[in-house]
């Protein structure tokens, strides 16, 4: 009997794109996600909004000036890049395509219009190999509005007009659940992160495209 494997090889490294209404709960699900996940890398984003308390330049985001950030669109820099609640949203290529050379994992807190960019470079015969087969979308969305309105409010971080725009905003972004390969719900954050960490396995057992 042979000893070599039954299958080739077709596991390859995953390019998660998250995206939910803000204060859904993305980045505390991400937070808690990778720190209980080996080979599984955050997407740090560019963003021309303000730093929020607590939040690292180079962890939560590049917080950039809006020049720098349109230079670096000229420059072709991102994979995407969108306007959300007013400011500009990015992720770099370098960023994706160095944790997936590398043969990690990588997930990124983007919103719908910069998934739905991703999501059709994914599915173009000419994109990077690495982008086509490691693609995979998932949607969270909070247990109800009053639910998000409460972690919104709660968080403490946002004027009641910010608030106000981004629940106005979440109406209009949940519809476009149905885009998504996998749907979270944000209920219980343990278990939350319990299906994030199930659907990374599953996709990981998935044949490559
Ligand atoms: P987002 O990154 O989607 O804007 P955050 O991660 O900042 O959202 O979460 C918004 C608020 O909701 C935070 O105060 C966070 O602690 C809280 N939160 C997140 N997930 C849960 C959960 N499952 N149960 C209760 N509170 C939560
Ligand atoms: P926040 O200001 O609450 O951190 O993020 C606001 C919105 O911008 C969220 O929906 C978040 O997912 C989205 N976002 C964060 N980074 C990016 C990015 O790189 N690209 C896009 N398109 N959206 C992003």
């Amino acid at each position: 009997m042979s000893n070599e494997p039954i299958m080739p090889v077709t596991d390859r490294p995953l390019l998660m794109v998250m995206s939910a209404p803000s204060g859904a709960g993305k980045t505390t699900l991400c937070q808690k996600w990778l720190a209980q996940s080996e080979r599984l890398v955050y997407s740090v984003s560019c963003t021309t909004r303000k730093p929020r308390p607590g939040e690292t330049d180079g962890k939560s985001y590049h917080f950039l000036a809006e020049s720098d950030f349109v230079e670096r669109v000229a420059r072709g820099d991102f994979l995407e890049y969108a306007r959300v609640h007013g400011n500009y949203y990015g992720t770099l290529k370098e960023t994706v395509l160095e944790a997936l050379r590398k043969g990690l994992d990588i997930v990124m807190a983007i919103d719908v219009q910069g998934a739905a960019a991703i999501r059709q470079q994914a599915l173009s015969p000419d994109a990077d190999p690495l982008i086509r087969n490691g693609y995979a979308d998932i949607f969270v969305v909070p247990p109800s509005f009053a639910v998000l309105r409460e972690r919104l409010t709660g968080r403490g971080t946002d004027a009641p007009d910010v608030i106000a725009t981004r629940l106005k905003n979440a109406m209009g972004e949940v519809e476009r659940w149905r885009e998504y390969r996998y749907v979270v719900v944000n209920d219980d954050l343990a278990a939350a992160v319990g299906r994030l960490c199930a659907i990374r396995q599953a996709e990981h057992c998935r044949r490559s495209v």
